[in-house]
């Protein structure tokens, strides 16, 4: 079986990631499996695309094998799509879910509820030692609510909404979750990708 190496640490990700692409002969390695060295990746990117482009390219140049990188975010209309590629540091480098959390909750104290709209992204990017890319871009659209509900998941899931649903994605199952959300939607693109690429009929 070829191998990938994936530029996230979070196990959760691996998995998810690997349950899609074993099925294109593809097993998912750590980046420690891999022996990368434990470098930082500065996100300093203005998009999600050009962050998981970054994250997969570096670690990828770092161990000669294919990589694949997501990187993800909330994007909130009221506030003009921010945190968007900032979400992980919404409220400062030394912050967390909760004062992200908190921060958000503040900004739209004075918005009406039918602006709170919001969209997760995600964007996933598989880059080979050949130069070849595969960028998958994967959205849930839904709205924030005022009080943080729910003790799955985690970062903004307590105030996501998803549409359709009147659970927010805290008080889903991961089961529930991974039916519909951003990663998700980006996973189901990199298999129509991957199909593509190995020639397999859609
Ligand atoms: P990264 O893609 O690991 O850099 O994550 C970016 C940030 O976006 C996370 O730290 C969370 O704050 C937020 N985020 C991304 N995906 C999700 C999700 O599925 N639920 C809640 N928050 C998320």
């Amino acid at each position: 079986m070829d191998v990938i190496v994936a530029a996230s640490k979070n196990r959760h990700k691996i998995e998810e990631i690997e349950a899609i692409t074993k099925k294109y002969g593809m097993a998912v390695i750590s980046r420690r499996d891999a022996g990368v060295p434990d470098v930082e990746i500065e996100e300093d990117g203005e998009t999600f695309e050009e962050n998981s482009l970054k994250k997969a390219r570096e670690i990828m140049k770092l161990c000669g094998k294919p990589t694949i990188a997501d990187d993800s975010g909330l994007m909130v209309d009221y506030l003009g799509g921010a945190p968007g590629v900032y979400s992980a540091r919404f409220a400062g480098e030394d912050g967390n879910d909760e004062k992200n959390n908190n921060k958000l909750l503040m900004l739209l104290e004075e918005a009406p509820a039918k602006e709170k709209t919001a969209k997760f992204v995600s964007v996933i990017t598989l880059a080979f030692p050949d130069g070849q890319v595969l960028v998958a871009r994967g959205e849930c659209a839904g709205r924030i609510i005022d009080v943080a509900t729910g003790e799955n998941g985690f970062g903004y899931d307590p105030l996501f909404v998803p549409d359709g649903y009147d659970k927010t994605f805290a008080q889903l199952t991961a089961e529930e979750k991974n039916q519909i959300s951003h990663r998700a939607m980006a996973l189901k693109e990199l298999e129509r990708q991957l199909r593509k690429m190995q020639g397999v009929a859609e």
